[in-house]
């Protein structure tokens, strides 16, 4: 992804705010129960700590870490865990909301919480970030629980860090509670079909928004921004469709080729490459605003929020976008993408596939019993049908983008939440 707009500025400084604009329309569309559009703009439960760790060089360094537990109507908040530079409360307060809304949307029996740590992981050694893992898990021992905050890979982190929170916190129960973390490595109790399900569930998003469009994924072309666990996956998966992948990129770099990229090849390439397309020779460089904006059918932004701002959706020429990321839309764009007639899978749709999965490892370690993979993946594309099309009804029913379909979609359920539980 080129400079400019990896540090490009949000168009709304807060991210919770742009969350709560879209909450509004939605709230108006559907006429939300004030109480209840009141007790979900404000997040149940915030943790801030200090993290001091030991760093290699003797000295220590202190970490600030965060979990955000924004609801609990519909079950125990679930939610992935951040390491970037950019994590912070305003940040982990919008991706803890989306979590509620996205576990809403595929109706899974969780509320919604996000965690993360701000710390640049790429520049920090292995047993720094261990140690670090640690001290963030023993810091948060009251918050995590099986039945209470279940957390997960996101950003940054993957089932290395899952492992060492379960190891720390089965240290601190004196018992193995493999039900705390979802995203482990399979030997530990991880699922099958885990690790490419973000992935997995923007394939399929994609094919049941094609069939609403009458499209051939055969003589359908894409572009994906990303190629870490979602991406990669969503580009592998999509060409498996028959679709011509024609960009891809990372924060190294961007590629295209009009004939369509070899994603087999350039899966590869990553792997022997320190994780990164940089130099990638099986298509033309360009800059991400020119893949966010190049000639295809589908865009699929499975990277960094806020890279789809007003300027770069003027641009777009794709006709249908894929949310892999969180937050990729900024709320100014999304009235120039309505305008344009570009038909959007919000990402608390598209990449519900990931904590779909996450579900059924839960399940699957409170049962003791693994399901085989092809089990996990009909499980996973069943749900995500009904979802897609529960979302697709609210939004014509509504006569609204799928964005506050999806919305509309989760607040129904949350209200009916609140009302049943009478918790205010
Ligand atoms: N971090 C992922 C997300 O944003 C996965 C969360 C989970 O599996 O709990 O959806």
């Amino acid at each position: 992804m080129s400079a400019q707009i990896a540090n490009s500025p949000a168009e709304h400084d807060s991210m919770f705010e742009s969350v709560l604009a879209r909450l509004d329309v939605a709230a108006k569309t559907m006429n939300l129960d004030e109480n209840v559009n009141k007790i979900l703009r404000n997040p149940s439960r915030l943790v801030k700590v200090s993290l001091p760790v030991m760093m290699d060089n003797g000295k220590v360094e202190v970490f600030e870490g965060y979990r955000c537990i924004h609801s609990t109507i519909l079950g125990p908040s679930k939610g992935g865990i951040r390491y970037a530079m950019d994590v912070n409360q305003d940040e982990v307060m919008a991706l803890s909301a989306w979590m509620s809304f996205k576990c809403a949307v595929a109706n899974l029996p969780y509320g919604g919480g996000k965690g993360g740590i701000k710390c640049d992981p790429r520049k920090m050694s292995v047993g720094e970030l261990e140690r670090l893992t640690r001290a963030y898990t023993r810091a948060m021992k009251d918050v995590f629980g099986v039945d209470k905050d279940i957390p997960a890979p996101d950003m940054g982190t993957s089932g290395r860090e899952m492992a060492w929170i379960l190891d720390e916190f089965n240290k601190i129960q004196g018992e193995s509670c493999p039900g705390v973390i979802t995203g482990k490595p399979i030997v530990i109790g991880g699922s099958l079909g885990r690790d490419a399900a973000t992935g997995r569930g923007v394939m399929i998003n994609t094919l049941c928004a094609l069939k609403k469009l009458n499209k051939d994924p055969k003589k359908t072309t894409a572009s994906v921004q990303g190629f870490g666990n979602v991406g990669s996956h969503a580009a592998r998966l999509l060409a498996e469709q028959g679709i011509t992948i024609v960009a891809i990129g990372d924060h190294t770099g961007s590629f295209f080729n009009e004939k369509g990229i070899d994603i087999k090849a350039a899966l590869e390439y990553v792997k022997n490459n320190n994780n990164t397309l940089k130099g990638f020779k099986g298509a033309v460089e360009i800059t991400s605003a020119e893949l966010l904006t190049a000639k295809c059918d589908v865009l699929v932004p499975a990277a960094l929020q806020n890279v789809i701002t007003e300027e770069i959706a003027a641009g777009i020429q794709a006709t249908l976008i894929v949310e892999g990321a969180n937050g990729p839309t900024t709320p100014e764009a999304d009235p120039i993408l309505k305008e344009k007639n570009i038909l959007v899978v919000p990402d608390i749709l598209a990449n519900s596939g990931g904590v779909t999965v996450s579900y059924f490892e839960w399940v699957q370690n409170k049962m003791g019993y693994y399901w085989s993979e092809k089990e996990v993946n009909e499980k996973h594309d069943a749900n995500m049908e009904i979802a897609f099309e529960e979302v697709w009804n609210n939004t014509q029913a509504y006569k609204s983008t799928m964005r506050i379909g999806a919305y509309i979609t989760a607040l129904k359920k949350i209200e009916q939440g609140v009302k049943l539980k009478g918790n205010y």
